[in-house]
């Protein structure tokens, strides 16, 4: 037979959450070695229940979710983010500026692939969410990486982001709150970048899937609200929030000056259409979820489960020798800087491979987000308390003596 190759497109194009590293983990289950597992936000294998509204809800529409849906999707799911937006203050938002997807991930490979022709360039945050560095590489644009910086709580460095800026920017995409770091963004970084994308007249895309996971009394603020006069495209979804990651829930929704922007929004209207609707069963329990009462508040308050092991895995972290973390603010990870001198680390993944070995515990390198040194780790602190408890005494173990070859 004929011996076929991966496609030129995916020439470069990773996504190191599920990469070489879990690989390695699943070969060694296959050997029968038991695995604690940090690497995805995937809340319900960790004993986080969808709401029974939710579940119920879902049950009792099977029989209405049969046939397809308008390619953007049913009128009550719309009609509920649409309400959504409002109440946060999203400007010029219709039902029609509304889509759902297959969770975020299908609208993050969409929006990118109806934008960029070859060669355009896209600033994404580093660290990032790497699927979206992904999908700009796919769709044959080139990620253009904006530092966060660490020694201000994680937000993008906007000097970075304004030098990174060229004439083939086409846009900029915000994670807030973010994943891999928890920062949540304060309404002056987020107007600065604002400013960046009117200047230079670019598309804001913000990914606030963790906007309803925010804890210390903080608010997050939706970039749209703050941009009536730009295009922005903001995702969201209740794979986090509501637990249901299984499910695929996902929406976009278009907003502000959609004067530039007819022929990029045709574009999107057809790959919509090309995918005929996402899973109309899941669609039918947006409305209830966004309805109301967020069952995930609790969680987020002292005694809450997500803030007492975001308590925990803080100080333990920063209680070991070599290792330091910025306190996340939103949402379920945590990524510590390791004193790489000190180790003498030179690739963060065979560190994370030489910790799976040694100690059997699965966390994503730094440079698995798209994070240029080798001196950082993601652990997502979704595990019950002693599986955390393990883990940071492990480490402390690991890193008492380790040295890389
Ligand atoms: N965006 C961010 C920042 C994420 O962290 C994730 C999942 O981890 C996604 C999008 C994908 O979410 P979904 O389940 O809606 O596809």
């Amino acid at each position: 037979m004929k011996h076929f190759e991966k496609s030129n497109k995916l020439e470069g194009v990773s996504y190191d959450v599920r990469g070489p590293v879990l690989e390695e983990a699943e070969r060694m289950q296959e050997e029968g070695v038991s695995i604690l597992k940090l690497n995805t936000g995937n809340p319900a294998p960790f004993g986080f229940e969808a709401p029974d509204e939710i579940v119920r809800d879902l049950i009792m529409n099977v029989r209405s979710s049969e046939g397809y849906s308008d390619s953007k999707g049913i009128f009550s799911a719309r009609k509920a983010i649409e309400q959504y937006c409002q109440l946060k203050g999203f400007p010029n938002v219709t039902i029609n500026d509304i889509y759902t997807g297959n969770g975020v991930s299908e609208l993050i490979t969409m929006c990118m692939q109806g934008l960029c022709n070859d060669g355009d360039e896209v600033l994404v945050p580093s660290p990032d969410y790497p699927l979206w560095t992904a999908s700009v590489s796919l769709a044959g644009g080139k990620p253009v990486h904006y530092i966060c910086d660490e020694e201000s709580e994680w937000y993008p460095d906007l000097t970075d982001m304004r030098a990174k800026i060229t004439s083939k920017t086409k846009a900029i995409v915000v994670i807030n709150p973010n994943n891999p770091t928890g920062a949540l963004y304060p309404k002056e970084i987020l107007e600065g970048i604002v400013e960046l994308a009117r200047e230079f007249d670019l598309i804001i895309f913000s990914d606030e899937i963790y906007d309803r996971l925010v804890m210390d009394g903080l608010t997050h603020i939706p970039i749209a609200t703050l941009a009536p006069d730009r295009f922005v495209v903001t995702l969201n979804g209740l794979s986090k929030s509501h637990r249901v990651a299984g499910f695929r829930v996902g929406w976009m929704v278009l907003s502000g000056d959609k004067k530039g922007v007819k022929d990029y929004i045709e574009g999107l209207n057809m790959l919509s259409s090309m995918r005929l609707c996402s899973n109309v069963l899941s669609q039918q329990i947006i409305q209830t979820a966004l309805g109301g009462y967020q069952s995930s508040d609790e969680l987020l308050l002292p005694g809450g489960r997500i803030y007492e092991q975001r308590e925990y895995i803080y100080n333990a972290l920063n209680d070991i020798p070599g290792l330091s973390a910025v306190k996340p603010k939103a949402a379920f990870y945590i990524f510590p800087k390791i004193d790489s001198k000190r180790f003498n680390i030179t690739n963060d993944e065979q560190f994370v491979l030489d910790f799976l070995h040694e100690h059997k515990i699965l966390l994503v390198h730094g440079g698995g987000f798209n994070w240029q040194k080798p001196d950082h780790f993601r652990i997502v602190y979704l595990p019950k308390m002693d599986d955390l408890k393990f883990t940071a005494e492990k480490l402390r173990e690991f890193l008492a003596t380790y040295q890389q070859k």
